[in-house]
């Protein structure tokens, strides 16, 4: 699978600063380093046009940001201090989250491969957060925002969903697609967390504090189902937080590293199994425990793949990336893992290269056309 990073565009912090810069990098290397990606599945993506983002961003905050002169209480709220780099990284998160959306939804950026493109990630983004007007809470431009108005407004899609399980809310979101029924947004989060006054989203799950493993995967499993049935969006973007973790020093619930990757789990096979297309964002994670917060967010890469995994098992799909021009399976509508042969391991020419584990044994039964 594709993912595009931009860690290494540094933007300058004090000492002490409780953002986790280091965490990008820190995640990359791991994927890298446990062969859960290859490394020429990852790209440093151009920054996004600066007409693209005033398809969201208004223009006088987007040159305000530009210029380095938003009004000194703006910066605050945005949490980091100006610099060029500020821009530039921000630019290039916005950008990773697009080129992630094109990858998935038929439209791969210049140099990627094409793998059958069910998922694709942004290995940081999840800047929910930014309104149209302003910035807050880490947040600069809202990449979601972005990159679901320039996929719609260039004809690439219909509908998209947003599926925010940060553990705050997603306000910049909700309050951006207010009045865009094309983009259904939805958003799990702590109830008594930042942000302290919430937008209203197309639905709202909110958890008490100290919320666990099985009342939030309830609750998922509770709504998720019945969004995607509903709005049938051409694409999801996912937003992965890793701060509902109980660890976290700002999430104030209580899922633990293997709750989190059951969310994940959750949330690509029910995306599969409708033959929707994933964009994965990172979004938050404030551990003081860097290591818990990188084992998070390579976890949700890890169930990336395996997603992208379990296309090998389908019958006659073949990655695309080994038959130059193929259809990608995603293209098949209602495309599952066959029952026909439950955990059956495929061949080398049909597994993806960096899909390190078994493939899922097949659990639903295959209603693509033939098999
Ligand atoms: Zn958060």
């Amino acid at each position: 699978m594709n993912a595009f990073y931009s860690d290494t565009f540094v933007l300058p912090l004090p000492e002490h600063h409780r953002f986790p810069m280091a965490k990008y990098r820190l995640v990359r290397e791991r994927l890298i380093a446990e062969a859960v990606l290859l490394p020429e599945d990852l790209h440093i993506p151009e920054p996004v046009d600066w007409n693209d983002l005033r398809v969201v961003h208004d223009a006088a905050y987007v040159e305000a940001v530009a210029n380095g002169t938003l009004p000194a209480d703006m910066q605050r709220r945005i949490g980091f201090p100006w610099s060029p780099m500020m821009v530039e990284r921000s630019r290039r998160s916005v950008g990773a989250t697009l080129a992630a959306a094109r990858d998935v939804v038929g439209a791969p950026a210049a140099g990627t491969r094409r793998m059958a493109p069910s998922v694709a990630a942004n290995l940081a983004g999840g800047t929910h957060h930014a309104f149209r007007d302003r910035g807050e809470g880490f947040c600069v431009f809202n990449d979601v925002a972005v990159a679901a108005s320039v996929l719609l407004r260039d004809g690439a899609i219909a509908r998209a969903a947003v599926v925010d399980c940060d553990v705050h809310q997603g306000n910049g979101t909700a309050a951006i697609f207010r009045d865009e029924p094309a983009v259904f947004t939805f958003s799990l989060h702590g109830e008594k967390n930042f942000p302290f006054r919430k937008e209203v989203s197309d639905l709202d799950v909110t958890f008490a504090d100290g919320a666990g493993d099985d009342e939030y995967l309830t609750a998922l499993a509770a709504h998720l189902p019945g969004v995607l049935d509903t709005h049938r969006p051409d694409v999801v973007f996912y937003l992965a937080g890793a701060d509902p973790y109980e660890g976290d020093r700002l999430g104030r619930l209580g899922l633990t590293i293997d709750g989190l990757r059951s969310r994940d789990r959750f949330v690509f096979d029910a995306c599969r199994a409708r033959g929707i297309p994933i964009v994965v964002t990172m979004s938050g994670g404030y551990a003081p425990d860097v290591n818990a917060i990188v084992t998070i967010h390579c976890n949700t890469i890890r169930e990336a793949v395996r997603v992208l995994g379990a296309e090998c098992c389908v019958p006659g799909a073949v990655p695309s990336a080994t038959v130059p021009g193929a259809v990608p399976s995603a293209a098949v509508p209602g495309a599952v893992p066959s029952a026909a042969a439950p955990g059956a391991v495929p061949s080398a020419a049909t597994h993806h290269a960096a899909c390190t584990q078994p493939p899922a044994p097949c659990t639903a039964p295959c209603t693509a056309p033939g098999t």
